[in-house]
């Protein structure tokens, strides 16, 4: 049964809002799948999971799958359709539950809460996620600074993780077709690279990237200022160097990152 006949059968329509728009090709899902490369021994989490299409091919894969899906009409109908123990179905928005350990993340999610949940999945530091995203978004995530769209999403992800778009998907791929068009992106984290004071690094993107056409030396200067003595603010100023005169979008993340632990230093060393 396709799709749009599914829906029409148990008599729901995809909301808007909480953009529903479910992925209509099976192989594609597959791919989904292997480029996470999902295997028995995995729990793999999935955001948002509709009517279970791409829930039923994780299922045929994976140890366990953790679903978390919002919209009631759709959690009845997936514990009517998957009677599978290993399906451990969570009710509720992904980005107030409480998420159980799982391995891998394999998700379409929706995207009107791409940027909270992306900032959602570097916390909870899955070995791999395999999104699809809308296509504009995937290129800000893989940006590099100098770039019009390097932001502060770019910025946070590149520290943390290596990010790739492995393939560009079309509208029409989804039912009902959205707006946009979209993309399949990987992110693996490399720990290595993490700057140590993570909280602090992602509030101190938060600061440099608020105004982009600023000086990063004015923002931090406003912003830090409420927290930092004037001694404290020299040495802050002092560790910007020459950096202070750019703006965010000209920083690399890992500079960036080095920038934030120095000034968590002098501020909470
Ligand atoms: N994975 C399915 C459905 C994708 S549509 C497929 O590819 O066919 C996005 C899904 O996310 C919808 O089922 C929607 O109800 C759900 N959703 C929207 N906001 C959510 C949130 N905050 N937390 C969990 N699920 C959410």
């Amino acid at each position: 049964m396709s799709i749009v006949q599914e829906l029409r059968r148990y008599g729901v329509r995809p909301s808007k809002k909480r953009s529903q728009h479910f992925l209509k090709n099976r192989k594609l899902l597959e791919r989904m799948a292997d480029y996470a490369d999902v295997r028995s021994e995995d729990t793999v989490l999935e955001i948002g999971c509709g009517i279970g299409n791409l829930t039923e091919i994780l299922l045929e894969r994976a140890g366990r799958v953790v679903g978390i899906e919002i919209d009631e009409r759709f959690v009845r109908i997936l514990r009517d359709k998957i009677k599978d123990e290993r399906f451990h179905l969570i009710t509720g928005d992904f980005l107030r539950v409480e998420v159980p350990g799982f391995d891998r993340c394999v998700s379409n999610i929706p995207y009107s809460i791409s940027s909270p949940v992306i900032f959602r999945l570097v916390e909870l530091e899955p070995e791999v996620s395999v999104l699809t995203l809308q296509r504009e978004f995937a290129e800000r995530l893989t940006a590099d600074h100098g770039s019009r769209i390097y932001g502060r999403i770019s910025a946070v992800l590149k520290t943390f993780a290596n990010v790739e778009i492995l393939e560009r998907v079309s509208r029409r791929e989804f039912y009902p077709v959205p707006d946009v068009d979209s993309a399949i992106v990987r992110i693996i984290p490399e720990p290595s690279v993490f700057p140590e004071h993570r909280d602090f690094f992602i509030e101190f993107t938060g600061i440099v990237f608020s105004q982009r056409r600023k000086k990063i030396k004015n923002l931090v200067r406003k912003e830090l200022g409420k927290r930092a003595g004037k001694r404290e603010m020299r040495q802050i100023l002092k560790i910007l160097g020459n950096y202070g005169d750019l703006r965010a979008e000209h920083i690399p993340p890992e500079k960036l990152a080095e920038l934030s632990d120095r000034i968590h230093g002098v501020l909470y060393g």
